[in-house]
């Protein structure tokens, strides 16, 4: 039995475990949840009542989460003097699954992010977000209902590793005249300097989490998205190491666009999941055209930034749009935005990006049924145009509710 220092989990319910790669869920898991700094009570407060809502009904009782409060960010300063204690990280390696309210990262105590700080310890490598639209949400584009995709998004690696020298530096002026002397280059000496790094480990477990969801949940393609066309060593590689992971390990479901022309006359044969590649600037186009042709996106660190905030603005915003960041065995679910702090305590914010996120935590720990609901509510709340103040102003005809307000209605639509 494990032991924690600070904090201890609830004496009732059972830890996840993994067995052969995969979650062991008892009917009563432990999830420990950090509550998160500004509006985090708020939006996390109002997510455990509605998945523990959606639970009771899916299961008529049979299954109930036990939560576990773990501390970080200004809460666990203000509790043990320290911004992420030890006992948080254990908790989160032991039970393999938990929820994150947003953090804000203090000025001055030595961390560049928490948040980027937990997903380093923890290896977080993939930010997984599903981006689909709820009827009568506000949207600028004319069919948002086309858009169903979830990005897989690489997120230790590329130019966001943090490997930069300040222009003038004496490191920066180091790699200048080492590439300039012995690499043939000719940057100028007033340059900054930022390296981008992909290797082969990091794209090809990326690639394995997508190709895994989309055998799982039954999607129709996985498209690495890339500018392979201009950085052949870096973006070009990540694409050719991801078919190289589709054609060698995933061989029985998938097939190329090319395989699917030639062999099969242009139509996807049942069970086969076709593996395309696009260029990141076309793909901007294509998902804002023709989006019901693209399903399961990979890509590396800084395409998967935008990608993520483009496609989320066309289904109407960071509102509702759901993120986890995840390890082959451990999984951090949180919001996509961050701690609004002008709106902190004053139950007013929108919970939904929070409450999408733990839906797609109950689709992980096979709680297929209370994830469903928990669609089905947000969608019938959304219809009746009971929203929170960031949608209403978009919405002609709409109610304002509060945080907990938002939550009651997804309840009473489940
Ligand atoms: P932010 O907290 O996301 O808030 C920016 C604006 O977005 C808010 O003023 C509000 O806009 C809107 N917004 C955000 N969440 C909302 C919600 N749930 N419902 C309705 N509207 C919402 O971004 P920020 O002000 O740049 O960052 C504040 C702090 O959060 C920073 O300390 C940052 O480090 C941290 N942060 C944490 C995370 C994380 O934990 N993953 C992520 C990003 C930022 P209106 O004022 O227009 O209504």
């Amino acid at each position: 039995m494990i032991k924690f220092k600070k904090f201890s989990p609830p004496t009732e319910g059972e830890a996840i475990t993994v067995k052969d790669g995969k979650l062991v869920v008892p009917d009563n898991p432990v999830i420990p949840f950090i509550i998160g700094d500004g509006i985090g009570p708020d939006i996390t407060n109002a997510t455990r009542m509605v998945v523990d809502a959606a639970v009771e009904k899916a299961s008529s009782g049979k299954k109930k989460i036990a939560w576990y409060e773990v501390y970080a960010g200004e809460l666990a300063d203000e509790k043990f003097g320290e911004l992420i204690p030890e006992d948080t990280v254990e908790a989160i390696k032991h039970y393999h699954v938990a929820l994150k309210g947003p953090l804000t990262t203090p000025v001055g105590k030595g961390f560049r992010s928490l948040n980027v700080t937990l997903r380093i310890v923890l290896d977080l490598y993939a930010c997984v977000r599903p981006i689909r639209y709820f009827q009568g949400a506000p949207s600028p584009v004319r069919h948002p209902e086309k858009v169903d995709m979830v990005i897989f998004r690489e997120n230790t690696e590329d130019v966001y590793s943090g490997i930069e020298w300040q222009q003038g530096s004496k490191e920066a002026k180091q790699v200048i005249d080492f590439l300039n002397t012995t690499m043939g280059t000719s940057i100028s000496d007033d340059s900054g300097i930022g390296i981008k790094n992909i290797s082969i480990e990091g794209t090809k477990r990326l690639v394995r989490m997508a190709l895994d969801y989309a055998v799982s949940h039954n999607r129709k393609s996985v498209t690495f998205v890339h500018k392979g066309n201009i950085m052949k060593f870096t973006e070009g590689a990540f694409r050719n190491w991801g078919y190289e992971v589709a054609r060698e390990e995933y061989g029985d479901y998938t097939i190329t666009e090319d395989e699917l022309h030639e062999k099969y006359s242009g139509k996807q044969p049942d069970g086969k999941i076709v593996v395309k590649d696009r260029i990141a600037d076309a793909m901007l186009q294509l998902v804002l055209t023709r989006p019901e042709e693209y399903d399961i996106l990979a890509m590396p660190n800084l395409n998967g930034d935008y990608f993520s905030d483009a496609i989320v603005a066309q289904v109407g915003g960071l509102g509702l749009a759901p993120s986890s960041n995840m390890a082959k065995d451990t999984f951090v679910f949180e919001a996509s935005h961050g701690t609004a702090p002008k709106y902190a305590g004053r139950n007013m914010v929108n919970p939904g990006s929070l409450i999408l996120t733990a839906a797609m935590m109950l689709d992980t720990i096979g709680f297929k049924e209370a994830d469903a609901l928990i669609t089905k509510g947000v969608a019938g709340a959304i219809e009746q145009k009971t929203v929170t103040y960031d949608l209403e102003r978009l919405m002609e005809g709409a109610t304002t509710v509060s945080t907990s307000g938002f939550g009651e209605k997804i309840i009473e639509n489940m």
